[in-house]
């Protein structure tokens, strides 16, 4: 019992491994297709969020900036900036106050550089009175906005362009002289912290969601493979012999063929195992039937003392005559038990079918003088053909032996040959005491026999037609019969030319 648990544990884990489980399929592709968009969502969500927050930050600085910039124009800071006249000072104090406040406002650092890249106010102050020299200052002098997102050193670093519109006469800013640059640096801290948050959250909702689809996954693999596990479990209950029912399992389309299937299989299987059981109580029925005439005949003689040797000879005659009798159903029995070996190979040769019938025909003969049947024999042409002759000479034999045998005094057998490019035909007719039409059907079963006392009466065992229909079948060849009765019969055999192997 151990053994065989570890065993279905075993075959269940490498199932799982190999994926060939449907249960463990379908687990993994809820857990694919619930996760993934999942993970891609809270990714695309703070994405999203930080492109937008960078966005936002760098326009509501530069709207800042443009408003100093006009102050800067305004008071000609860019040209004054060393002055010290009064006025100047104070209008340059009131702007540096409105630099100090937006660099302290967006955590970062203003520089105005003018025209010639000198840095004239640095709101760090360590700056003042350098040259930079640097690509985003001189495009942003030839009136660009730059902007660059450093991720990685949490700041947004852009350029402003101080544009003086006056300059150039023109209304528009684009057409006016860029005076100078703002370059301002500005640190990104709160978007971080906001995202950093957003993530949290996520997170916490991704995993909630993790675990909902892994516990759904879960269930709906186990839900969704049950009436798999319902049909095995029937069908190893018919196994086991709990049942002979049929089985059912409607749940699904799937399940409902599958099990149809296997119902089909199982009713098959019990048509043959009928049919099988029917061969055996046909047989030992047979077979028992010339042993009770042995010992009948053996008792009786028993029985009367001192019987006279004529009457000793007269039942020891009945007596060999069942015997033969017996042994012709053996024989006859084991001719159908070796047809029915599938795999029993055809001893296939090309033969002279015509030169083989007159030689069947030469050895029945005498059987028919007795009755006084005439046997004629008519050809259409030489008929060569690839077949079993040990099966062959059985089929003939035994059909021209029956139309002998259920033959009237007087009668003829007619054996006819003829063949196309296909196949040749072989057909026996007779005026014999024919076949009733609903007996047709049933002459080739195994003991079949239209009367049953004449037919011992002649020597028939009811396993001739069995024999001939096997032996045709295996050589893909047809059989028919019509037949009147008190008339005669008619059996035709069409057996191919060349032998179709499979
Ligand atoms: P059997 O050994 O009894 O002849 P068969 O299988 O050869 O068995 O034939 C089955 C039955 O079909 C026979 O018992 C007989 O009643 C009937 N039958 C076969 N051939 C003929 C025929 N040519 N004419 C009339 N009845 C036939």
């Amino acid at each position: 019992m151990g053994e065989k648990t570890f065993a279905k544990i075993w075959g269940e884990v490498k199932a799982f491994l190999t994926l060939r489980s449907l249960k463990v399929r379908i687990f993994v592709i809820i857990l694919i297709v619930g996760i993934i968009p999942s993970v891609f969502m809270r990714a695309a969500i703070v994405d999203n969020y930080e492109e937008r927050a960078v966005d936002y930050r760098i326009s509501s600085v530069q709207n800042q900036l443009l408003v100093v910039s006009n102050h800067l124009l305004n008071n000609n800071y860019l040209v004054t900036y060393k002055s010290d006249e009064p006025a100047y000072i104070s209008s340059r104090a009131v702007i540096d106050a409105e630099l100090e406040m937006i660099s302290n406002l967006y955590e970062g650092r203003v520089m105005i550089i003018d025209s010639r890249l000198k840095v004239i106010k640095d709101t760090y102050g360590i700056s003042e009175g350098k040259t930079i020299i640097s690509e985003e200052v001189i495009r942003c002098l030839r009136g660009e906005n730059t902007y660059n997102y450093d991720q990685e050193h949490g700041y947004i670093e852009m350029t402003t362009p101080i544009v003086d519109s006056s300059a150039a006469g023109g209304e528009e800013k684009s057409s006016g002289k860029v005076a100078g640059v703002m370059l301002t640096s500005i640190s990104n801290g709160s978007i971080v912290e906001m995202m950093e948050s957003l993530n949290r959250n996520s997170l916490v909702i991704e995993e909630l969601m993790i675990v909902v689809i892994v516990a759904l996954a879960l269930v709906l693999s186990v839900v969704l493979t049950k009436p798999f596990a319902r049909v095995t479990e029937a069908v190893n209950e018919m196994s086991a012999g709990y049942s002979d029912r049929e089985i059912s399992v409607p749940d699904y389309t799937e399940t409902s063929q599958i099990v149809d299937a296997f119902n089909q299989l199982m009713r098959q299987m019990k048509v043959l195992d009928d049919s099988r059981q029917e061969f055996v109580a046909n047989v030992s029925h047979e077979l028992k039937t010339p042993m009770a005439s042995v010992k009948v005949l053996a008792d009786s003689l028993l029985m009367q003392e001192n019987a006279p040797a004529e009457l000793y000879r007269e039942f020891m005659e009945d007596i060999v005559s069942e015997i033969d009798r017996e042994n012709r159903i053996i024989t006859d029995l084991l001719a159908l038990v070796k047809m029915d070996k599938k795999a029993q190979e055809l001893n296939i040769a090309a033969l002279n079918i015509n030169d083989l019938t007159e030689l069947i025909l030469k050895r029945l003969r005498p059987i028919a003088r007795k009755k006084d049947v005439e046997v004629v024999f008519e050809s259409m042409r030489t008929v060569v053909a690839e077949v079993d002759e040990v099966k062959i000479t059985l089929v003939m034999t035994n059909l021209v032996e029956n139309s002998i045998k259920y033959n009237k005094e007087h009668g003829w057998v007619k054996v006819e040959l003829d063949a196309d490019h296909q196949f040749f035909t072989f057909r026996v007719s007779d005026s014999g005491l024919g076949i009733p039409e609903e007996e047709l059907p049933h002459i080739y079963e195994r003991f079949y026999r239209v009367d049953k006392s004449h037919s011992r009466e002649i020597g028939g065992t009811g396993l001739g037609l069995a024999i001939t229909k096997s032996a045709v079948l295996m050589h893909r060849g047809s059989i028919t019969a019509t037949s009147v009765e008190g008339e005669g019969s008619c059996f035709t055999v069409r057996i191919p030319l060349t032998y179709i192997s499979q």
